[in-house]
């Protein structure tokens, strides 16, 4: 359960390369719907 708010500067934006399920998270290795490769598309612009 740590679902959090997406808005949230200090996360990083992940995208599934296998599914395209997005997770908002500090981290994140693998995709929680499908374990697949996920990949940053975080964009912080300052
Ligand atoms: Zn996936």
């Amino acid at each position: 359960m740590v679902y959090t708010d997406p808005y949230s500067p200090d996360r990083s934006y992940y995208e599934c390369r296998d599914c395209g399920h997005r997770e908002t998270a500090e981290s994140l290795e693998s995709c929680p719907e499908c374990d697949g490769v996920v990949r940053n598309i975080a964009v912080a612009r300052e």
